[in-house]
């Protein structure tokens, strides 16, 4: 690279202190991908039959895939980090070169891997190189100008996994180091602390652990079995939700969960979602019947309209159905409970005049966040107004230009009027119209969609949802499509995750243990469990024999909000010993005192 230190040279120092920034995200780059080389340097030192794959740079550090005989073990990671080490300290300064094909291959010569990839780069494509040392390594580029630039003290070599080459499950299986890196010890250091609590909160990990769910080779990925205690909280939320949603004037509905093509044909599922859906029969036999689980609720629900004719005085019409859907997702997308094939949501539907819209969007986005607030999520969620591209031509949407900008211009306008902090995401669009996205982001920071609120003038012309207007001429109306507490499963998932498993008391599937110090207490134990369960409690004894120590342990472990200790002293004088999960001990209490507040923790549910 040029240096331009001749003219201007305050100028020059400002852009390259921002060059060298950490926060630039392409020094950050440039940073973590000369580690990997470092890595993979220190890697043939120490084994130098192993052969070189590839060692990019990601999101948050770097890899390097690795085809050895020598199993990486976490004491086998530290002798590489040592070396690593040694060839900072040396100082080798990075250079790079250029070679005609067939000299690059023969540099390469025992390197198969690379020899694969040089064979892959188009005609005429330069084929560069970056020596430091005795390590050369073909490579693009950039780089930073020497190993001395790294922090000795502030990488880490974080794990280990098997990685196929070129991704392929049919190529040979290799060994991926993943490291991190950063300028200063300190950030390397909250960042491994901040990564250790992500483990520990990690749905997928804890939600197994205190048995919330799992997944079944046999059944297929994506469909996750809950158990009874995850079984219990999504049923808890829909129950709210069906309820709330009742109160802001919804009507509940029950569609069926598939049908035959022709729907799909008339709603444009078919020529813009076929790819995505399961799909029963023949799709392209039409003599035969062909069915498709349903991808989304939509078309199904605008037949309760279409049930009978409507007038300007039917509308707005809020539909909501607690809705399973099936969706055929690549199966390297699957996570844990939030990237699923078949999952439930709180969807709905509303037919409306166009001078209902505003007002009936502002309900839509009110309701969610209720939702969101109540459940600890709303805090950390962030707004994405996602619009078309004009500019993509394959397909993706329907309807014309005009369509499509009254369309934003409309919920602009809306947007703007709530004041609503927004991101813009261009081509993030349905196939129908605009949308607003709730985003949430999990404990690795991995985004995803909680709840979506659609505005769209297409479909209802599709389905000709006409109604009669005030003047007798027959209208379209504008529907929103919209989900209010989103995807159950995913929902639950961000809970575990943010609650760390300690679920509120109102959605703890156990919500208190009653702890029996001794035999003798066992009859007042169930008395007691008794009173708690007849005030809507779900409530378990430990009649184990094991000592109080250890019944609270198992209690805390399992995340119980409340245990209820039983000794003789609270027998003699009818009162219960109470302490929360959290190892505070709210010492003897009546059971009335106990009931009472429970059941205002419950009923407010605040999250403790
Ligand atoms: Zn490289
Ligand atoms: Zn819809």
């Amino acid at each position: 690279m040029a240096e331009n230190n001749d003219i201007n040279a305050e100028k020059a120092k400002q852009s390259a202190d921002d060059r060298f920034s950490f926060e630039n995200e392409s020094y950050r780059r440039t940073y973590w991908h000369t580690c990997s080389h470092i890595m993979a340097q220190a890697v043939k030192r120490l084994y130098p039959q192993t052969k070189l794959a590839i060692g990019p740079s990601i999101a948050e550090g770097w890899y390097y895939d690795f085809d050895t005989d020598v199993k990486f073990t976490p004491e086998i990671l530290e002798k590489i980090e040592a070396e690593m080490k040694k060839i900072i300290k040396e100082r080798l300064h990075l250079e790079r070169f250029e070679l005609p094909r067939d000299e690059a291959k023969a540099f390469m010569k025992n390197e198969p891997y690379k020899i694969e990839l040089i064979d892959g780069l188009p005609e005429g494509e330069t084929i560069s190189f970056y020596k430091q040392g005795e390590f050369t390594d073909l490579c693009a580029g950039p780089h930073v100008d020497s190993t001395g630039r790294i922090k000795h003290n502030a990488f880490k070599l974080t794990s280990c996994a098997g990685a196929y080459w070129r991704g392929d499950e049919h190529n040979k299986m290799l060994q991926r180091i993943y490291g991190i890196a950063f300028p200063k010890k300190e950030e390397l250091d909250s960042f491994l602390k901040e990564r250790e609590e992500a483990v520990k909160r990690d749905h997928n990990k804890l939600g197994r652990e205190l048995e919330y769910f799992t997944s079944v080779d046999i059944i297929g990925q994506g469909l996750p079995v809950l158990l009874p205690k995850g079984a219990r909280v999504v049923q808890l939320l829909q129950r709210w939700v069906e309820d709330t949603e009742e109160k802001a004037g919804y009507l509940l509905t029950k569609t069926p969960f598939m049908a035959k093509r022709d729907l799909y044909k008339v709603s444009g599922h078919w020529d813009h979602y076929r790819s995505g859906m399961f799909i029963m029969g023949n799709p392209d036999d039409e003599t035969k019947e062909c069915f498709a689980l349903r991808p989304m609720t939509c078309p199904f629900q605008y037949q309760v309209y279409l049930n009978r004719a409507r007038s300007y005085r039917d509308l707005p019409m809020r539909l909501g159905e607690t809705s399973t859907l099936f969706r055929n997702e690549d199966s390297g997308e699957m996570h844990g409970l939030i990237r699923l094939r078949q999952f439930t949501i709180s969807e709905g539907h509303l037919v409306l005049r166009p001078d209902q819209l505003e007002q009936e969007f502002k309900g839509c986005l009110e309701l969610a966040r209720y939702f969101l607030q109540t459940v600890g999520l709303l805090d950390k969620c962030t707004f994405r107004f996602s619009q078309w591209d004009p500019e993509n031509k394959d397909g993706k949407y329907e309807g014309t230009a005009e369509q499509w900008n009254a369309a934003q211009a409309a919920m602009g306008q809306i947007l703007d009027h709530l004041g609503l902090k927004y991101e813009t995401g261009i081509d993030e669009a349905a196939f129908y119209g605009p949308k607003l996205d709730i985003q949430y982001k999990n404990v690795f920071g991995k985004e995803d969609t909680l709840v979506t609120i659609q505005v769209d003038m297409l479909l209802a012309e599709k389905f000709g949802m006409y109604y009669k207007d005030a003047d007798g001429t027959m209208k379209l109306p504008y529907i929103i499509h919209r989900t209010s507490l989103g995807c159950y499963e995913r929902t639950l998932a961000y809970m575990i995750e943010h609650f760390a498993g300690a679920m509120p008391l109102w959605l703890a599937p156990e919500q208190v243990r009653v702890l029996p110090v001794t035999e003798r207490a066992l009859d007042y134990a169930a008395e007691t469990a008794t009173a708690l369960r007849n005030a809507g409690f779900r409530v378990e004894t430990d009649e184990s024999g094991n000592k109080l120590g250890y019944k609270i342990r198992a209690a805390q472990t399992e995340k119980i909000p409340y245990m209820v200790i039983l000794g003789d002293k609270d027998m003699e004088n009818r009162t219960v010993s109470v302490r929360h999960r959290s190892g505070r001990d709210l010492g003897a209490m009546t059971i009335e005192a106990l009931l009472a507040m429970l059941k205002e923790e419950r009923d407010s549910r605040a999250a403790k």
